[in-house]
């Protein structure tokens, strides 16, 4: 029974596992610690804190973009998920950059489903007071 007892101390005084994201070390109590590598993998920016935009999203209007869309190259809006089209097709003509939907049918479905597509749904967020488009001139009913 000594050496069944020896064996398991072995294994809860493991030294280091890696993962790729955590280095698992264990404590002296035997608990697992993970502690996130010293470098972050180069490829991994830290996701900034959502900001107010000026430009509003050609798709669902809220002011999500901080540069002018016509610059926007790639920019993807964080609450209608339509990926800003450069080239700027138009209400009715197929964006590359979203897979051939038109913005009228990312308009609608964003109406609909509250993302372009349905199931861009999970990856969008609620728009931020200050991305909210204050009208003027129209002050409500
Ligand atoms: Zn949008």
């Amino acid at each position: 029974m000594d050496d069944e007892k020896k064996k398991r101390e072995k294994f809860l005084f493991l030294p280091e596992a890696h993962n790729g994201h955590f280095i698992i070390t264990f404590d002296d109590s035997g608990q697992a610690v993970r502690t996130p590598p010293e470098a972050p993998p180069a490829a991994v920016e830290p996701i900034p804190e959502p900001t107010p935009g000026e430009y509003p999203c050609p798709c669902c209007g809220y002011l999500t973009f901080h540069i002018p869309i016509e610059a926007a190259i790639a920019g993807i809006c964080p609450v209608c998920f339509w990926e800003n089209d450069v080239f700027d097709p138009g209400e009715d003509d197929p964006s590359d950059e979203n897979g051939g939907m038109t913005l009228r049918e990312g308009r609608e479905n964003f109406r609909k489903y509250g993302a372009v597509r349905p199931d861009l749904v999970r990856y969008v967020r609620p728009p931020l007071p200050g991305e909210i488009p204050q009208k003027s001139g129209e002050n409500g009913a």
